[in-house]
């Protein structure tokens, strides 16, 4: 009995030693390596694709904040410490306020990383608002992941894996949204800030932007959309917490018309452009 009650000890002892051996291999990926990424993105969108791909390794900040005018937008002294830092500065890549300040950027922070998120995106001229498309957003958390797997790179597998989620997550969204659309009987639409050709070229829309080049338009150009519009029978005027819908409300008014706000520069990515598409769909499906 004794001898063998010695016996199971050490068997179970050994197998306990093996278990160690065995398990001490894959430690190291189960302690959390090391703090969080401190990533900083221009716009709140961005931040959903950040914190999608990212996962617990990331802790992300929004230079433009919600309501603010990212074309204009300036960062405040706060902000420029919080960039000095930062580990990673996730660039937009086509939007006139990071051309104006990324000098700056750089100047308080030059070890931190700045990677160009629009790498690879099918551009359409004059139109920075490239986040605006769930098929281009794929290509943007691509270009976050590439820069997340190289300034951690202990955490690569886990940024794959969120990659993969997102970019299924795209998918049927941008599937969501087609179907919505498909029985449309209009396709313009009228926008004070024409941010949505993107959106509209990938779904067969048109928009007719009220602002001209960054400007509210004279009461002449006012008069000629108002032709536009009643010509090609558009019934919704989008505006967006961003921008004064004055001119907005007077067309709608002239037409008999409808203002929808909408916001193209939502945190929450996926629901906010469900939401828009619904309202959209529903009144552009009406005769
Ligand atoms: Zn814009």
């Amino acid at each position: 009995m004794t001898r063998n009650k010695t016996l199971t000890t050490l068997v179970i002892f050994l197998m306990f030693l093996l278990g160690m051996s065995g398990c001490s291999s894959t430690q190291p990926t189960l302690e959390p390596s090391h703090d969080k990424v401190k990533v900083f993105v221009s716009l709140l969108p961005q931040a959903y694709f950040a914190e999608k791909v990212g996962g617990d390794h990331v802790q992300v900040d929004v230079l433009i904040p919600p309501g603010a005018d990212p074309h204009t937008y300036e960062p405040t002294p706060q902000q420029m410490k919080d960039l000095a830092e930062a580990d990673l500065y996730l660039a937009i890549g086509t939007i006139e306020f990071e051309e104006l300040w990324m000098g700056r950027i750089r100047g308080v922070n030059p070890a931190m990383p700045v990677f160009d998120t629009s790498r690879g995106v099918e551009l359409i001229a004059g139109d920075p608002h490239i986040w605006l498309s769930p098929t281009r957003a794929k290509v943007q958390a691509q270009n976050i992941y590439t820069a997340l797997s190289e300034i951690d790179a202990a955490n690569q597998e886990d940024y794959q894996q969120n990659l993969q989620s997102f970019q299924v997550e795209m998918d049927q969204l941008h599937q969501d949204i087609i179907k919505q659309f498909k029985n449309i009987k209009h396709k313009e639409f009228m926008v004070f800030h024409p941010a949505w050709k993107y959106f509209c070229v990938d779904y067969g829309l048109e928009e007719i932007a009220i602002e001209q080049d960054g400007k509210e338009p004279t009461a002449q150009e006012m008069a000629r959309l108002i032709d536009q519009a009643r010509q090609k029978g558009i019934r919704v005027i989008l505006t967006s917490p961003q921008h004064s819908a004055h001119e907005a409300e007077a067309i709608a008014s002239d037409l008999q018309g409808e203002v929808i706000k909408i916001d193209p520069l939502s945190r929450d990515y996926s629901a906010n452009l469900r939401q828009v598409t619904q309202e959209l769909a529903a009144i552009l499906s009406r005769d």
